[in-house]
């Protein structure tokens, strides 16, 4: 068969199966399949595309595929969940960066004169396209880890004049766009590809420095997406139809994700991008515009376990303290035992609960608690009054009573999952701290909330010993 013929062929193959991976990973039964179908997929297309007749040498190709293969594995091993966005934001910036030193060495192929003097307007445009994208996504992805990983202050950094700076820079790499695209001058070329490249890792530093570390998980969605939309510039450099399709999916679901996160958290993209959100501390800390009122009232262990014992339909509520403190399997073992003792359990999962979309469902995956416990927070608000308890654990935002009450409040209009209407809410955390937004939160106040204070998992470790203990009597 002719070689062309047999690498698109598969490259429809590898697409195909990139389209079913990415649909089973809707649905978390179909999960893992899907992820090991688009994984197969990529490895369909990486073999292929080692046929192309224009590879020249392969020495530095199995140089990168070693490198990349140790660290994928490494990364893959060793980070922790609740790493997982800096580790994701890492690979998209290297993504982009690959894409940019794609597009770069397509210019210089073209300008050292292999194919024609000065780039074709369309193959300019596309090189232009895949640099600047690919330098944003670089930077403001490095920029995005840095802050997760506490390299950087996690505060929004903010200027007078800042939007304009930003407008000025990314008006500067349109102009020099234009310039490298239609001049035709080698000379007036070089200086707009100069022009552009750099400003493009400015500009992707400098667009990221007004988002607070709290909203990364919204920021890396976004690079993600742009990450794809450099990839699909590159495959048009190189005129590579398998890298074409992957980046437009990656493209096409991270502007998906970015939206839902936005909607989750009932606040636009331009809020989460420019307005600096979680600047002011001092303002938040006070809870917004919601007077507190009541007092936080501890209980122990053994009280826990006496409430729980008698309790014939109980809520959990997971949220980023489950993830800190890795409850998980104990949650799982605190949710069998209730059941055992002839309690109705049930999992309520917030869209943005934890720091990454579908958080506590991977943690609750990994703990094998069964799908059909989880329900989703527009399903399980209506049995919020039915609940006999509702154990809060390491939520704080995704529960606050002033996100659907308080006006004023910075999270006003975030949906939330009703815990305060259960009859008795013991919410786990470790002392006063304040969830992502900085706010108290009423419902840790209210008459029928009671306080385990300690670390989630030793916490629930202690409920379940009584339990462990109520049963070997
Ligand atoms: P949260 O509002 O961040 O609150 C977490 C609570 O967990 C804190 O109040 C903390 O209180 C407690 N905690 C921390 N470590 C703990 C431990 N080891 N044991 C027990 N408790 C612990 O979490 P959330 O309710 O899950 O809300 C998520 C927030 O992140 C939302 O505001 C959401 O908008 C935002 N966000 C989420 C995403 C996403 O994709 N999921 C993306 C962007 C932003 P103590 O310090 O007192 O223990």
């Amino acid at each position: 068969m002719n070689r062309e013929i047999l690498i698109n062929s598969s490259y429809i193959v590898a697409s195909i199966l990139f389209v079913l991976g990415l649909k089973m990973l809707g649905r978390q039964a179909t999960a893992r399949r899907g992820n090991l179908i688009s994984g197969v997929g990529m490895l369909i297309a990486i073999v292929v595309t080692l046929l192309d007749k224009h590879v020249v040498n392969y020495t530095w190709i199995i140089v990168g595929l070693g490198v990349g293969t140790v660290f994928g594995y490494a990364c893959a091993r060793f980070v922790k969940m609740t790493s997982m966005p800096e580790m994701v934001a890492l690979l998209n910036g290297f993504g982009g960066l690959a894409s940019l030193i794609v597009g770069a060495a397509e210019y210089f192929r073209i300008a050292n004169g292999t194919i024609v003097p000065d780039p074709p307007a369309f193959t300019a445009a596309v090189i232009y396209l895949t640099i600047l994208i690919g330098g944003i996504t670089f930077t403001g992805s490095i920029y995005a880890f840095c802050k997760l990983a506490e390299w950087l202050s996690g505060r929004p950094v903010l200027f007078s004049g800042q939007h304009l700076v930003n407008g000025t820079l990314l008006a500067a790499t349109i102009v020099a766009g234009v310039i490298f695209t239609i001049s035709g001058d080698p000379q007036w070329v070089f200086l707009a590809f100069a022009a552009f490249t750099a400003a493009s890792l400015i500009l992707g530093w400098t667009l990221v420095m007004p988002i607070g570390g709290g909203d990364m998980p919204v920021v890396i969605s976004m690079l993600n997406s742009l990450s794809g939309i450099a990839a699909c510039a590159a495959g048009f450099v190189i005129s590579n139809n398998v890298l074409v399709v992957a980046g437009c999916l990656v493209g096409t679901s991270g502007v998906i994700l970015t939206i839902i996160m936005c909607k989750a958290m009932n606040r636009s993209l331009a809020n989460v991008l420019f307005s600096g959100f979680g600047a002011a501390p001092a303002a938040a800390a006070a809870g917004g515009g919601t007077v507190m009122q009541g007092e936080l009232k501890p209980i122990s262990a053994e009280d826990s376990f006496a409430v729980l014992e008698a309790a014939r339909q109980v809520v959990i509520i997971p949220g980023y303290g489950m993830a800190v403190s890795q409850a998980q399997h104990v949650v799982r073992e605190l949710a069998e035992m209730l059941e055992k003792n002839g309690a109705e359990v049930r999992f309520a999962i917030h869209p943005v609960a934890g720091r990454m979309p579908g958080h506590m469902n991977v943690l609750l995956a990994e703990a094998n608690v069964p799908y059909e416990q989880l329900v989703e927070m527009d399903a399980i608000n209506p049995l919020m009054p039915s609940m006999d308890v509702a154990i809060v654990i390491g939520a704080n935002d995704v529960v606050n009573p002033a996100a659907s009450r308080d006006k004023a409040s910075p999270i006003y209009g975030m949906p939330i999952i009703n815990a305060h209407e259960a009859r008795t809410v013991i919410a786990l955390k470790r002392g006063k701290g304040a969830g992502f937004s900085g706010l108290e939160n009423q419902l840790f106040l209210l008459p029928n909330t009671r306080m385990l204070y300690g670390d989630a998992k030793a916490s629930l470790q202690g409920v379940v010993s009584e339990f462990k203990s109520l049963a070997a009597t």
